[in-house]
């Protein structure tokens, strides 16, 4: 936890940014809940356990600012809510998600399986990518066996 942290403030500095204590409790809240895909609300309300004189505004401008420093990643589901998610140490593209449509569940593939197709679109539209985002709906294996785990 320490040693990410640690990451993230460099990250913020060579962009001339300070890990603010306020920004360092949202990343504290997205290290801890790094399963999750929290919206803002979400992150918004557990990080007010930590610093109680947190303001919303304060969490989506430290959220924004983590996103256009790609530090987290914006994603939406198809349910019209955005949904932040701390990018993996060292990866360079976004994870792949597997969403269940009748649980929503999210399962994350972290291996990127976009190499090839990467290279296709490089190679025949000459464009160069920088990231993808690629989101499978579908059926889960617990929900495919029956056995339908109610999402809290
Ligand atoms: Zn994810
Ligand atoms: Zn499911």
């Amino acid at each position: 936890m320490e040693h990410r942290i640690d990451q993230i403030k460099k990250q913020l500095h060579a962009q001339s940014y300070k890990l603010t204590p306020q920004r360092e409790a949202t990343v504290r809240v997205l290290l801890e809940r790094e399963e999750d895909h929290l919206s803002a609300e979400d992150i918004y309300l557990l990080v007010k356990e930590k610093a109680p004189e947190i303001g919303l505004a304060t969490v989506y401008r430290t959220l924004e600012l983590l996103s256009e420093l790609k530090i987290v990643d914006k994603i939406n589901f198809g349910d019209g809510v955005s949904r932040y998610d701390l990018r993996k140490e060292g990866a360079e593209h976004f994870h792949h998600h597997l969403v269940c449509i009748e649980c929503g569940s999210v399962e994350e593939i972290e291996e990127d399986l976009l190499g090839d197709v990467e290279k296709i679109v490089q190679r025949d539209w000459g464009f160069q990518v920088k990231d993808h985002r690629l989101t499978f709906h579908g059926i889960c294996k617990q929900c495919q066996e029956g056995s339908v785990q109610l999402k809290k």
